[in-house]
C-alpha cells in the first residue's frame, strides 16, 4: 500500500465521532508515527473544531512531524463530500460547518472530508481482508446503520453525495417508527438502540436478569459489551432480540446484494465486534434467504479486521490519494 507518497512524506487521518477525536500521523507507508485521541465534547465549553485542531497538533508533536501533506478525516454526517462542508450533525453542534475550509486554513495543506461510513468501508477495503476486491458493500451497524459503497475501486456517492443510507431501507412497511420519521426501517428494528428497548423490556418484566443487574434498564447503558455478555452469560430470549435484529441486517444487505452485486460484504461496528459468530451467522441467513442466487454466489462475508483504525487509515488513505486533486 505505497506509491501515493514519497519517503519522508506524512499525511494524518482523522475520526470525528460522537464520542472521541481521533488523530493519527502516518507516514508514506501507512505506518503509524504520532496518535491522539480526546473526548469530542469538551467539559468547558470549548468549541468542538478548536478540540479537533489540538488533537492533530499533539499527534503531529508526538510524531515529531512539522510538515505534512494533507488530512483525510471521516465524520458523521449528513455532509457534503465535495465541498467537506458538515451539514447537521447535533452531537457535535455543527451546523453547516465548512470543516475542510477550516482545517485548510488552519494546517496550510489539502483536506478530504467524508462520511465515516464510507471512510472506514475504504479503510478495510483497502488495509483489511477484502483488499483484493474490486467492489464492496460494509455495513456498520451501531447506533445507526450505514453503509459504504465501494464499485469498481472508487466510493460510490450517487446524485446527492450521500448514498449508503442502508439504515433507512423499509423492511417493514407498518414497522417500529425510526429516528428518520419513517416506520419500518432497518434503523428502528436493528439498530444498538432498538435491541436495548427490547432488551430493556425484557429485563423489567423479569426476563433478563443478568441485564438487570448489570445495566438497569437504561437505554444507554445496554451497550454491546453488555449484551454480549449476557448472552455468554445465558440469556436465551437477549440472545433471541440480538439474532432477530442481525437477521434484519441481512436481509437489508441481501437486499442491498441484489441491486450492487458487490465481490464482498464486510461487517463493521461495535454489536458486531462484540458478537462477530452469532452475527455473522443471522447475517448469512439473512442474505441467504433475500438475495438472488446468482448474485450472491461466492460473495464473501467477512467481519473488519482494523477496529477502531479503520476510520483514520481510510481517511489518510483517502487524502494521500487525491493529492494529485489539489496540485
Ligand atoms: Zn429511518
Amino acid at each position: 500500500m505505497d506509491g501515493f507518497l514519497s519517503q519522508g512524506e506524512h499525511v494524518v487521518g482523522v475520526d470525528i465521532g460522537g464520542t472521541k477525536l481521533m488523530a493519527v500521523v502516518y507516514d508514506h507507508k501507512f505506518k503509524v508515527k504520532g496518535r491522539n485521541k480526546r473526548k469530542s465534547k469538551s467539559s468547558k465549553g470549548e468549541p468542538t473544531e478548536e478540540r479537533l485542531t489540538r488533537t492533530i497538533q499533539e499527534a503531529l508533536d508526538e510524531a515529531h512531524v512539522d510538515t505534512i501533506r494533507g488530512i483525510g478525516v471521516g465524520s458523521p454526517g449528513p455532509l457534503d463530500p465535495r465541498t467537506g462542508v458538515i451539514i447537521d450533525t447535533p452531537n457535535l453542534a455543527w451546523k453547516n460547518f465548512p470543516l475542510a475550509q477550516y482545517l485548510k486554513k488552519t494546517f496550510k495543506v489539502p483536506v478530504v472530508v467524508d462520511n465515516d461510513v464510507n471512510v472506514g468501508t475504504y479503510g478495510e477495503y483497502r488495509f483489511g481482508e477484502v483488499s483484493d476486491c474490486e467492489s464492496v458493500l460494509g455495513v456498520f451497524p451501531g447506533t445507526g446503520i450505514g453503509a459504504g459503497i465501494i464499485i469498481d475501486r472508487k466510493v460510490f456517492y450517487g446524485f446527492s453525495g450521500a448514498a449508503g443510507e442502508i439504515g433507512h431501507m423499509t423492511l417493514e412497511v407498518d414497522g417500529p417508527y425510526c429516528g428518520c420519521g419513517k416506520r419500518g426501517c432497518l434503523e428502528g428494528l436493528a439498530s444498538r438502540v432498538a435491541i436495548a428497548a427490547n432488551v430493556a423490556a425484557l429485563a423489567a418484566r423479569g426476563d433478563a436478569p443478568f441485564i438487570l443487574a448489570t445495566c438497569g434498564t437504561d437505554l444507554s447503558a445496554i451497550r454491546s459489551g453488555a449484551l454480549a455478555d449476557a448472552v455468554k452469560a445465558g440469556e436465551k430470549m437477549v440472545e433471541g432480540v440480538i439474532r432477530k435484529a442481525a437477521y434484519y441486517v441481512g436481509v437489508a444487505t441481501g437486499n442491498a446484494i441484489n441491486i450492487l452485486s458487490p465481490e464482498a460484504v464486510v461487517l463493521g461496528g461495535g454489536l458486531v465486534e462484540s458478537m462477530p459468530e452469532l452475527y455473522l451467522e443471522e447475517v448469512k441467513r439473512g442474505i441467504k434467504e433475500h438475495a438472488m442466487p446468482f448474485l450472491r454466489k461466492n460473495v464473501r462475508i467477512v467481519t473488519a479486521k482494523l477496529g477502531d483504525d479503520a476510520v483514520v487509515l481510510g481517511a489518510a488513505c483517502m487524502i494521500a490519494e487525491r493529492l494529485g486533486e489539489f496540485e
